[in-house]
């Protein structure tokens, strides 16, 4: 019997490469600084939404779990449900996706360019097809579903963080 996609890597095996992909971003020699003013964390004003890769997904879920958290909420402005309500910063912030890594605002340099990243994109999408995914979901769709699939051994750290208090 062929085997499904989804069983080609398991999700503990794709945390870690997303893991790994971070963390030689954080290595690249490029000239960025984010400053966390989550100007790209309101989506509606900036007419953008990142959209993630299963494995970008799955490691945010688990960042959110390591929070303390089990689901998000959308919010009614369009900002990122992930951005704390009262005090304006990332939840998930050593999590965050790739575009939030990458897509930096003018402030912090720019974005980067593709042909500085591509090897690290063309990793996550490995990770997505492994992962039987669809090639990138809006972040809340995505988020949504990673955190409704079952829980896995999390290697992910973050802050906890209480709920009723919202990038960067
Ligand atoms: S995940 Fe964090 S950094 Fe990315 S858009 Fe949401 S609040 Fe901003």
């Amino acid at each position: 019997m062929a085997r499904t996609s989804r069983e080609l890597m398991s999700r503990e095996v794709a945390l870690a490469e997303v893991k790994a992909v971070y963390a030689e971003l954080e290595q690249r020699p490029v000239e960025r600084d984010c400053l966390r003013r989550t100007e790209c964390c309101r989506f509606k004003l900036t007419g953008k939404t990142p959209y993630l890769t299963a494995g970008e997904a799955l490691y945010a879920a688990a960042a959110i779990r390591a929070a303390g958290q089990s689901r998000i909420q959308e919010k009614k402005d369009g900002s990122c449900p992930l951005l704390h309500p009262q005090t304006g910063k990332c939840e998930i912030y050593e999590g965050r996706p790739f575009s939030c890594r990458t897509h930096f605002c003018a402030a912090a340099g720019g974005p980067y360019t593709r042909r500085e990243v591509v090897d690290l994109i063309r990793r996550l999408e490995d990770v997505d097809v492994a992962l039987g995914g669809s090639g990138g979901q809006t972040l809340p769709t995505a988020i949504k579903e990673a955190l409704a699939e079952p829980i896995v051994g999390s290697r992910v750290h973050s802050k906890p963080m209480p709920r009723s208090r919202g990038r960067g």
